[in-house]
């Protein structure tokens, strides 16, 4: 209990219930307050008016980028290698105030940053990886496609066929985060020639590259996503993830990224909570504050519980991350129990709002709509439950 003695769990915010922050060491709490800071400050006033117009807020970049937040957990060329526990608070950090911008760096400095330095050679780390960690490059990730989510592994589609020292990739992308206006997309195409799955930087201005922006999304909708049409597109082979020979390198980054999204989960129903709680205290009915009714403490202590209950178990597994240790089922159990956790949250929260709840000034409705995507991507809930349950029985019940 040695990390407890120089700090008071009433230290942490209180919807910080079990005090899981004391868990960091002095200068990670630091970082966790400049974010919080910064969230709030600049990013919780002005981010309903975007999420209305559909619209990402360019002119917030340089200040995030500030925070040296970008690919937190690695330790690749010009990456702050600060570990997987604080990178998880972070991510839910941001997800708290806004589950857009949370997605936003969940893209870039997760999935992206990620894909370079997992699947990467040395020479291309140190290429990429310290212009994205100062974010003066943005990056996307290119997995999913129109007719092929969940089945990816097996019925990728988008080809990559060698020819001499470039690749030419065909096919197209649906769902693409950040690629909109990335300056580099990793895509995942499968080699004609071996038939594995390999990693490709395809950047700006790529010849026989289309982005197209996905409109009219009903939840994050800050984050600018693209459909990517990749017709004749040549890559060079120096920009082929050399460390990338099959889906397993890709599986090994989305099993690190899909713990950003278990936290992005516990972060936007710990948000979700705050803004029910702080309305529950103001709003009265017959002559007193609601809060006071049992009903409604019933539900505020319900996502209490919801929120501590998946930071608990995010924090574990993040600490195995940082042992080196987490596998695929833990990282998948954990997606899956913060985003039904979550769910149920948000729409408790909601229900405290009363008719408030769906008026987005209370942002509590922009939390409810931004889960529904948070549900479903970096594996479904189905699919998450398919790996941990392969991985308790032995038995796959994919197909
Ligand atoms: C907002 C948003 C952002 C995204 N960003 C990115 C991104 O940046 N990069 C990227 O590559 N992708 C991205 N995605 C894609 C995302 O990862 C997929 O949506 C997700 O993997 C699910 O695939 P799908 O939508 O095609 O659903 P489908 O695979 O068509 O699934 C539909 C339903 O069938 C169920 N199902 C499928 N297979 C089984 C089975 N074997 N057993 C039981 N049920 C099953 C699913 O659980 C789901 O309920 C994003 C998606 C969204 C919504």
């Amino acid at each position: 209990m040695s990390e407890l003695d120089d700090h008071q769990v009433d230290d942490s915010p209180f919807s910080d219930f079990l005090g899981f922050e004391l868990l960091l060491e002095e200068q990670d709490r630091e970082l966790l307050s400049r974010v919080r800071a910064f969230m709030t400050r600049e990013v919780e006033p002005v981010i309903n008016d975007y999420w209305t117009r559909a619209e990402f807020p360019h002119e917030l970049v340089p200040g995030i980028a500030e925070l040296g937040i970008a690919g937190l957990a690695y330790d690749g060329p010009g990456c702050p290698a600060r570990g997987a526990l604080v990178d998880g608070l972070v991510a839910m950090e941001l997800a708290r105030v806004d589950p857009s911008i949370g997605t936003f760096m969940g893209v870039h400095g997760g999935l992206a940053m990620g894909s370079i330095q997992i699947g990467g050679s040395d020479e291309q780390r140190e290429r990429w990886l310290p212009a994205m960690a100062r974010m003066e490059l943005i990056g996307a990730f290119g997995l999913t496609e129109p007719e092929t989510g969940s089945a990816i592994s097996q019925g990728l589609a988008t080809s990559a066929t060698r020819d001499g020292d470039e690749w030419v990739l065909n096919g197209d992308k649906k769902w693409i985060g950040n690629a909109a206006f990335a300056d580099l997309v990793v895509i995942w195409a499968r080699d004609t020639e071996d038939g594995q799955v390999k990693g490709f930087v395809v950047e700006k201005g790529t010849e026989g590259v289309e982005f197209v922006k996905q409109e009219d999304k009903i939840a994050l909708r800050v984050v600018q996503n693209a459909e990517i049409h990749l017709r004749d597109a040549r890559v060079p082979e120096a920009n082929r993830l050399q460390r990338a020979e099959s889906f397993r390198t890709t599986a090994d980054v989305l099993r690190v990224t899909r713990m950003g999204v278990a936290w992005q989960a516990a972060g936007c129903a710990r948000g979700a909570f705050e803004h029910a709680l702080r309305y529950t205290k103001q709003r009265q009915q017959f002559g007193r504050p609601i809060a006071g009714f049992q009903l409604v403490q019933d539900l505020l202590v319900k996502m209490l519980s919801n929120v501590t209950a998946a930071t608990a178990m995010n924090a574990r597994a993040s600490q195995l991350q940082d042992a080196g240790q987490l596998r695929d089922e833990h990282a998948s159990l954990c997606k899956a129990h913060s985003t039904v956790r979550m769910r149920e949250a948000v729409g408790w929260a909601r229900e405290v709002l009363g008719g408030n709840g769906i008026l987005l000034e209370h942002h509590v409705g922009r939390f409810v709509a931004d889960a529904e995507a948070i549900y479903s991507y970096e594996g479904t809930r189905e699919v998450n439950t398919l790996i941990v349950g392969r991985a308790i029985t032995g038995e796959s019940a994919f197909v």
